[in-house]
C-alpha cells in the first residue's frame, strides 16, 4: 500500500507550483538518448527489452529489429514470478505470484541504447522497462513504478524535485598489478576504459569521471547528475555497458560489494539533493551546521531515522553488511558528518573555482548501497524516508564537523550486522513497509531470505565469492 496522495502542501515547505525551471540554474541534466527515428537505424539490431529486479539482475526478453516500433508502442510479454526469482537461480519458495497471471514489459523510449556491432558480437538496441499489467496500467510491484511514485509524492507535498547521481566502483580481472590511483592502471585498462567512455558519451549517460580506485584492479565511474529516474536508470544500464564491454574484451568483471574478507568494497555511493519549483536547491545555507539548510536536515533525519530498514533495500546481498564496517571507507555507522567517507550521509565538499556556486553543487550521498540493490528501489526508498522526515516531527539530526574524532563517532548507532537483521529492522518499520505493495514486501522477503539460505553452510569466502559470481 502506497501513502495516500495529497494535493496540499506540508507546512514550512515551499509552495509547490507548475512554473518550469528557469535558465541560469542547472537543473537535472537531460533525459536518456531517445529512440531513432530512422527506420533504417531501428531495424539494425535486436531490440531487448528489460527490467531490474529483486535480486539486482537485469532479465527481459528480445525481439527482432523489425519488430522495434511495434514493441515501443505495446512492449513484450512477462511474467509476475520473474519478480521471485532469486540472484542465484532458483525462484524464492512460497512467492506470492504463482504461476498465473501475465504482464508487459514496456520500453521507456527515453532509456535506449546502442551496444554497436564489435567483432562476432552483433549490435544491440538495449531499453528499460516499466512493468504493467496487460491493459498498460500500472503494476504496483514494478520496482521503476515505485521511483516514479516516490518523485511524485515529494513533488506533490513538498513541491520539492530530486536531483541525483549514482557512482559505481567495480573490479576489472586480469590486469598487472598497479599502484592504487595510478596511471598505471588506468594504461593497463586500455582500450576497454577510453572505449567505456566513448560507449557512454554516445548514449547519453554523461560519464564524468573514469578513475583507478584504490583496491587491487578496482575502478569507479561517476555520471552527471540527472533526474532521480534518469539517475537510477543510467545506473542500471552502466552496470549492462561495462559488463557487456568487458565480456566482449575478454576482462572478467565484478561489481560484487566485497571479492575476498579483506579486501576493498565496491561500493554504490546515491548523491542527492533537492530543487524547488523554480529550480532553486535548497540544501545550502551557509549559516548552518555543515551549511546544511533546515529543510535539508529534515530530510536527512527521515533517512537517517529508517536506516536499519533501508538497508533491506539498499544493501541487500548474503554478503553487503561485511563491506558496511568501520574502517572501510563504506560506512562505518548511522551518521551524518561534514566530508566523511566513514558517515552514512556524507555533506559532500564544494568548490569556488572558477566561480562555482556552493549551493548549486551541494549534495549529499548516501555510503550504504552496492550494486546487488536495484537502483530504482534503492534511491525510491531514500526519496520517501526523507520525505518522512519532512513531513514528520522527527529530532534534528546532529550534523557531525569534518574534524570529529574517530572515538566519538565511534558511539554513533550502529547499521545493521547482517541481511538477516537489516529484514527483520524492515519487517519491524511500520513506516518504511508502509511504501509498498503488500507482495513487493513479501516477494522482496522472501527472495532475500531464500538467497541466504542458499548460501547457508559456507564460509565467508565461499559466500562473497558465490556472490561474486553473479554480480
Ligand atoms: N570503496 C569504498 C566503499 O566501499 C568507497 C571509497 C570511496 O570513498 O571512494 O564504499
Ligand atoms: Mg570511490
Amino acid at each position: 500500500m502506497t501513502l495516500v496522495h495529497t494535493a496540499g502542501t506540508e507546512p514550512g515547505l515551499p509552495a509547490p507550483t507548475a512554473a518550469p525551471a528557469p535558465g541560469p540554474v542547472p537543473g537535472p541534466a537531460p533525459a536518456l538518448r531517445t529512440a531513432p527515428e530512422d527506420p533504417a537505424v531501428a531495424d539494425a539490431a535486436t531490440v531487448f527489452v528489460a527490467t531490474c529486479d529483486l535480486a539486482g539482475q537485469v532479465r527481459g526478453r528480445a525481439v527482432p529489429g523489425s519488430d522495434h516500433a511495434s514493441a515501443l508502442r505495446s512492449g513484450t510479454g512477462w511474467v509476475p514470478v520473474d519478480l521471485a526469482i532469486s540472484s542465484f537461480g532458483p525462484i524464492a519458495p512460497d512467492n506470492v505470484f504463482g504461476s498465473r497471471g501475465d504482464l508487459r514489459l514496456v520500453p521507456d523510449p527515453a532509456t535506449g541504447v546502442d551496444i554497436p556491432a564489435d567483432g562476432d558480437h552483433p549490435a544491440l538496441r538495449l531499453y528499460l522497462a516499466d512493468q504493467t499489467l496487460p491493459d498498460g496500467e500500472p503494476w504496483p510491484c514494478c520496482p521503476r513504478t515505485f521511483l516514479r511514485g516516490a518523485v511524485e509524492e515529494l513533488r506533490e507535498r513538498t513541491g520539492l524535485d530530486v536531483t541525483a547521481s549514482i557512482e559505481h566502483e567495480f573490479v576489472l580481472g586480469g590486469l598487472p598489478s598497479s599502484p592504487p590511483f595510478s596511471l598505471a592502471r588506468y594504461r593497463h585498462a586500455e582500450p576497454f576504459g577510453s572505449d567505456l567512455v566513448r560507449l557512454l558519451e554516445q548514449n547519453g549517460l554523461q560519464p564524468e569521471n573514469w578513475l583507478p580506485e584504490y583496491g587491487d584492479g578496482q575502478f569507479e565511474i561517476t555520471l552527471r547528475p540527472g533526474t532521480a529516474m534518469a539517475a537510477a536508470d543510467r545506473a542500471v544500464l552502466l552496470k549492462e555497458l561495462v559488463r557487456d564491454l568487458a565480456r566482449r574484451r575478454g576482462l572478467p568483471v565484478s561489481f560484487a560489494p566485497l571479492l575476498t574478507p579483506d579486501g576493498v568494497g565496491n561500493g554504490v555511493h546515491l548523491h542527492l539533493s533537492l530543487r524547488d519549483a523554480e529550480g532553486r536547491p535548497v540544501l545550502f545555507d551557509a549559516s548552518r551546521p555543515g551549511r546544511l539548510s533546515a529543510l535539508g536536515a529534515r530530510f536527512s533525519a527521515g533517512i537517517l531515522r529508517h536506516t536499519p530498514a533501508l538497508t533491506a533495500w539498499t544493501a541487500p546481498s548474503p554478503v553487503s553488511f561485511l563491506r558496511l564496517t568501520p574502517h572501510r571507507w563504506s560506512a562505518g555507522g548511522i551518521f551524518l558528518a561534514e566530508r566523511n567517507r566513514e558517515s552514512l550521509l556524507r555533506i559532500c565538499p564544494t568548490t569556488q573555482l572558477a566561480g562555482a556556486d556552493p549551493a548549486v553543487q551541494f549534495n549529499l550521498e548516501y555510503r550504504a548501497a552496492d550494486a546487488t540493490a536495484n537502483p530504482w528501489l534503492a534511491l525510491g526508498v531514500l526519496i520517501r524516508a526523507g520525505l518522512e522526515g519532512l513531513v514528520r516531527d522527527y529530532d534534528e539530526p546532529t550534523v557531525w564537523p569534518e574534524d570529529t574524532d574517530a572515538s566519538v563517532l565511534a558511539g554513533v548507532p550502529a547499521l545493521p550486522a547482517s541481511l538477516e537483521e537489516a529484514l527483520h529492522a524492515l519487517e519491524a518499520d511500520d513506516v518504511v513497509r508502509s511504501w509498498f505493495d503488500p507482495r513487493l514486501l513479501a516477494t522482496h522477503l522472501s527472495v532475500k531470505r531464500s538467497e541466504l539460505a542458499q548460501l547457508a553452510g559456507l564460509d565467508e569466502a565461499a559466500r562473497i565469492r558465490k556472490v561474486a559470481d553473479v554480480h
